[in-house]
């Protein structure tokens, strides 16, 4: 079986204990990928250690020249787009097409984050004072401690990386524990990009173990976390108390909204995509449809019968359109959504077991799920499942939709069908997300737009586009007062002449 090691210190090397982990494959759970080394706090430790000498080279590295290595990792990762979908697939589950997509945003993070290399902008303002300059410049912070999710093995680690790295840190890189190969592959293509090895620092191995040891670490001044809502108040609490740069982006209940003047046709499109897509393990997914009542009972009926006919399988196999659950626990917490709707007297109208048949029987498959009849603050409706249920809502208005959307904890992203103007700039206006799509559905974040959620989803910060370059260096004021005699700012009165 291949084995895989942990990058630190300028090396690819075993746990220091000597432990592993296995990975497998999602859809056929005899087929192990690698062995991976189950890292612990002395593996974070060593990392940390190596990633500050990295950071005193790399922070002295010319932005511009910082982002010509981001620059040569899009390239790499552009001319390995297939195979890294496809060892991405096996791991992980989701389609080829959908890999393909994923490995897609990580090239378009590469090439925005090198031109941002150029820009970096503070500003230069004028000052109160005579003969003195007044300006603002950008400063990197030390060494990042990333924590990313399973579900974009590699968008999400570029979305945090690549600006980590333009903005002058180091990374210590913990991939979720599912996800391991695509990770080690990412941090290959960074060195080969020209990346000094000791900027990046690669700990495999589980959150409560070498996640937490990161979050912990007094030497990793900043984290970025992307994960569930539970294990972010864990890294919030940790970070809280320790005074470290957190950006959280966390859980999701999506809902896409579709009235009664929608193109249902166009709509119905878009909720088997954001539903059943990536099989409802994105925190962008659509997880509960809101519909107006003069189109309800249509809309259900059509969409049933495109949910029935989309075709389950390992996501390498051509025409698969939904793969499997990431692992049996998935499932059983799956299973377990299915059971609570059911007793909260939702119907079920499509789905709810185990999916089984040809080519599913060592794969972690479940049918797509549709409930109707969901009531509004049921935990169905409430609680982020992640996975291919669909809570199907029924209500009045468009006002009242607006309010069922915004009624839950979380606030990523939102979608509204409508033909009326009036109605989707009210839903921009309205709606408590951090992103939400007229007439397109809950998924589809471009790379150089910012990205994240409201409320419990996250913590104020945002991935992509500009804004997370705020997030990964830290403002600094200089003054320069050529004037040669002390003048001091608030108390020396102005003068026009
Ligand atoms: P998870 O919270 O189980 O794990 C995320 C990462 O945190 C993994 O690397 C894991 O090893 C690590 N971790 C776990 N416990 C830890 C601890 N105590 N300390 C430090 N690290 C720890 O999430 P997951 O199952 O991998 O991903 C699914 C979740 O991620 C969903 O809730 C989904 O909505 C969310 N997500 C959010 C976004 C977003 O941008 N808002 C994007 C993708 C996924």
């Amino acid at each position: 079986m291949p084995v895989f090691r942990n990058f630190i210190a300028g090396q690819w090397v075993d746990a220091i204990d000597g432990q592993t982990f296995d990975n497998v494959n999602p859809a056929d759970t005899t087929d192990i990928i690698g062995r991976f080394p189950l890292s612990g706090a002395q593996d974070v430790d060593r990392a940390v250690q190596s990633a500050q000498r990295g950071f005193d080279v790399w922070r002295a590295t010319p932005a511009p020249l910082r982002g010509d290595v981001m620059r040569r990792a899009g390239d790499l990762l552009a001319a390995r787009k297939e195979e890294i979908a496809n060892l991405m697939t096996r791991e992980m589950g989701k389609p080829l097409a959908e890999t393909r997509g994923d490995v897609q945003e990580g090239i378009d993070t590469a090439y925005y984050a090198a031109t941002e290399g150029r820009r970096l902008f503070g500003h230069t303002v004028p000052s109160e004072l005579r003969s003195k300059w007044a300006m603002s410049f950008r400063r990197p912070i030390g060494v990042a401690g990333i924590i990313t999710p399973f579900n974009f093995p590699l968008a999400i680690p570029t979305w945090k990386m690549f600006p980590a790295l333009v903005c002058g840190n180091a990374c210590v890189f913990k991939p979720a524990e599912d996800v391991p190969h695509t990770g080690t592959v990412f941090v290959e293509i960074l060195l080969e990009a020209g990346l000094p090895p000791e900027v990046i620092q690669l700990v495999h191995g589980r959150g409560e173990m070498a996640g937490a040891a990161i979050v912990s670490h007094p030497g990793i001044p900043i984290v970025s976390f992307t994960g569930s809502t539970e294990t972010g108040s864990f890294v919030g609490e940790t970070c809280g108390r320790m005074h470290k740069r957190l950006s959280l982006e966390m859980g999701g209940k999506n809902a896409q909204v579709v009235l009664d003047d929608a193109d249902l046709e166009l709509a119905l499109d878009g909720v088997l995509w954001g539903a059943f897509g990536t099989t409802g393990q994105r925190c962008t997914a659509t997880s509960r449809l809101i519909l107006q009542d003069g189109i309800h009972d249509e809309f259900v009926a059509r969409l049933s019968d495109r949910a029935r006919a989309l075709r389950l399988g390992d996501g390498r196999r051509e025409g698969t359109d939904v793969g499997p659950l990431v692992h049996e626990s998935a499932l059983k917490k799956v299973e377990a959504y299915v059971e609570i709707g059911r007793s909260e007297g939702a119907t079920l109208a499509l789905g709810g077991t185990r999916a089984t048949g040809a080519g599913l029987e060592r794969g972690h498959f479940f049918q797509p799920t549709i409930f109707t009849g969901v009531r509004p603050g049921s935990r169905l409706e409430q609680e982020e499942i992640f996975g291919p249920v669909l809570s199907v809502i029924r209500v009045g208005s468009a006002d009242e939709a607006f309010r069922v959307n915004n009624d839950v904890r979380y606030g990523l992203s939102s979608s509204v069908y409508t033909r009326s103007v009036q109605v989707a700039f009210r839903a921009l206006q309205d709606l408590d997300n951090g992103i939400t799509y007229i007439n397109a559905p809950t998924i589809g974040a471009e790379a150089h737009l910012p990205f994240g959620g409201v409320k419990q989803t996250g913590n104020g910060h945002r991935e992509g586009g500009w804004e997370v370059y705020e997030f990964y260096s830290e403002t600094k004021v200089g003054y320069v007062d050529y004037s040669g005699v002390l003048q001091r700012a608030q108390l020396d009165t102005y003068t026009t002449g």
